[in-house]
């Protein structure tokens, strides 16, 4: 999960199409790159629900990038129907009416209030959250659910965060909660700053925990060394379930946007 900063001054990477192809499957969203560094004619790359990335060398010319999309169909179809099938598996969260959600690693039922009820903003209630009547379509719900669980985090992260800098006697110059595709958290050793991804709010509350300890341990140990995991066991009693759950959960990084 960690990862020092490396900014780059000068681009060496550039977008130069993007569009949407159809398939027997559906339609797909596609982007093409053109990337100073790649050597090799195309590489493809698939990027759940955002569709297909082509990137090609620097030289190569727009309409030979979109005749190889078209030539290369037979792998575009097997990557969204992989995609459609990720999006109904059971745990990942199904953000419309009588759908679920998950909050603290809890499952909740989504709900829209009774006619008869006043709800203004999102409850929880039980074992459901209940919206208010004027969300009734789901492109609605998703929307307005994904920026609860985000300002939810805004709100719930920086004092846990702080908690535990405090404990570990490791300190914290800036605490950055965003939106990572690609992992749950990084530490940077130059700026003592923690970047944390808001769909931790859908982990337990124990998980979330592991996860802040193991960056801040980043401040000691670079790396994931035996002498890091010594150090990670010691401060984290549940590491390894933590760990675990993390790595059964790696969809929810990708699935909502
Ligand atoms: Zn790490």
């Amino acid at each position: 999960m960690t990862r020092s900063d490396s900014g780059r001054r000068h681009p060496r990477r550039l977008l130069i199409a993007k569009g949407i192809f159809n398939t027997e499957e559906g339609p797909f969203n596609y982007r093409i790159f053109k990337d100073k560094r790649v050597k090799r004619k195309f590489n493809y790359s698939w990027q759940h629900g955002r569709g297909l990335v082509l990137t090609v060398p620097w030289t190569t010319k727009l309409s030979a990038a979109q005749k190889s999309i078209l030539n290369n169909q037979k792998w575009i179809v097997s990557c969204l129907k992989k995609q459609n099938r990720i999006a109904d598996l059971p745990n990942v969260p199904q953000l419309k009416n009588e759908g679920h959600l998950l909050y603290h690693g809890k499952k909740y039922l989504i709900k829209i209030a009774e006619p008869d009820v006043s709800v203004s903003a999102i409850q929880i209630e039980n074992d459901s959250v209940v919206l208010p009547r004027s969300l009734d379509k789901n492109a609605n719900i998703e929307s307005t659910l994904v920026n609860w669980m985000k300002i939810k985090a805004h709100a719930e992260f920086p004092p846990i965060i702080k908690q535990i800098s405090k404990t570990l006697s490791i300190p914290v110059k800036k605490i950055s909660i965003r939106d990572q595709r690609t992992r749950w958290a990084s530490w940077s050793i130059a700026h003592h700053s923690i970047s944390i991804n808001w769909r931790l709010i859908m982990a337990p509350p124990d998980v979330l925990q592991y996860v802040i300890i193991h960056e801040l341990l980043h401040s000691i140990h670079p790396n994931h060394s035996k002498d890091f995991w010594q150090l990670v066991k010691i401060h984290c009693k549940h590491w390894e379930s933590s760990r675990h759950w993390l790595g059964c959960n790696t969809k929810l990084l990708i699935v909502l946007r």
